[in-house]
């Protein structure tokens, strides 16, 4: 079947009221616990009738342990189960863009696959979005106790950060846990950005939006697959994709460069008529390393907007998907 028709039938298939999306990467120790939770809460909520039909789409990033295994045996009892598998591990905010992309829910959340954003306050999060007419509704950590400290520490960091450079519109401790409208999908959906933090990128759309507060559980199994490398990957990307702030640190430092060596061209001058010239290793070299240290930050600054720009213009997707079942159930 041609992709052109494949679109077609696939945005001519019902709509289901929720989508849930879950990146997962190497999750197999989670899986089970993590199916036999979520479950019960949207089916719950079918019941309640605050939904009629959801869907949870798994968005299984090239893991390499029997996760794709486990979700195939998970789907066999669980038909609102949909599973998109990546070609390769495309990172966590790709796994989400690639969810986004494909959801087909009026209304759709994203959680994490280790329980730690527990699956109950969805229903606090809809009966939000219905009460107070929000298109946004972001899951806010309220306590974060289970965190061990250097999470806590860098993520007060990170928010802190976030809050000075990007703008006050970043809600702190609101990470990937929220739900939003058919209408913000949309609009995340149709921007060309790669590398898109989406922590980032929703609050800057402006939608109107509401916040449900939540205890962060610890991680239910397995272990975390944010390494400190990805911590800072994290962080170049939100800060290079909303400010050129960093580009100002060459400027700053240059005026400031300016202003010290006029003042030690002033001093080296009257030392130089007082006859007071000493060999001055140390100066030279303090002089020598500080300058290079400034200008190399400068150079690396200014390659990571270049790097940005670069994989902007190649056009090519963050992630590639491999297969999507909801295909199977088209009848491909
Ligand atoms: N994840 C992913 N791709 C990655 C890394 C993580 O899809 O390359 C998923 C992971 O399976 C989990 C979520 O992103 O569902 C958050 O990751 P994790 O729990 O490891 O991060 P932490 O909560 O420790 O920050
Ligand atoms: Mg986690």
């Amino acid at each position: 079947m041609d992709a052109a028709r494949l679109a077609e039938q696939r945005s001519a298939h019902a709509t289901v009221d929720l989508s849930v999306i879950v990146p997962m990467f190497d999750e197999e120790a989670v899986l089970p616990l993590f199916a036999a939770r979520l479950r019960p809460v949207l089916d719950g909520l079918v019941a309640d009738g605050l939904i009629a039909t959801y869907e949870v789409l798994a968005v299984d990033d090239g893991s390499r342990d029997s996760t794709p295994v486990l979700l195939v045996k998970e789907r066999r009892t669980w038909a609102n189960l949909r599973v998109v598998r990546l070609r390769a591990n495309a990172g966590h905010q790709a796994a989400l863009s690639a969810g986004l992309a494909r959801c087909r829910g009026d209304w759709v959340a994203s959680l994490d696959a280790d329980l730690q954003d527990p699956p109950e306050v969805l229903r606090d999060m809809l009966e939000c979005a219905t009460r107070d007419g929000v298109d946004v509704v972001y899951g806010i950590r309220t306590d974060r106790s289970t965190d061990s400290h250097f999470k806590r520490r860098t993520a007060r960091a990170y928010y802190r950060l976030m809050r000075a450079t990007v703008g006050n519109h970043v809600t702190s401790d609101a990470g990937d846990f929220r739900l939003i409208s058919r209408a913000t999908v949309d609009a995340v959906n149709s921007l060309p950005e790669h590398n898109r933090v989406l922590r980032l990128v929703i609050p800057a759309l402006g939608f109107p939006s509401g916040e449900v507060g939540y205890r962060r559980e610890a991680r239910a199994a397995g272990q975390t697959h944010y390494p400190i490398s990805r911590m800072i990957r994290l962080t170049v990307d939100s800060l290079t994709g909303f400010t050129i702030a960093p580009l100002r640190v060459a400027t700053w430092a240059g005026l400031g460069g300016a202003v010290l060596t006029g003042l030690l061209f002033g001093y080296a001058l009257l030392a130089y008529l007082s006859g007071r010239v000493v060999p001055g290793w140390t100066s030279t070299f303090v002089a020598v390393a500080g300058v290079g240290a400034v200008q190399l930050l400068c150079v690396g600054i200014l390659g990571e907007y270049v790097g940005r720009l670069y994989t902007q213009m190649q056009g090519r997707p963050s992630y590639f998907v491999a297969h999507d079942s909801l295909d199977d159930d088209l009848g491909e």
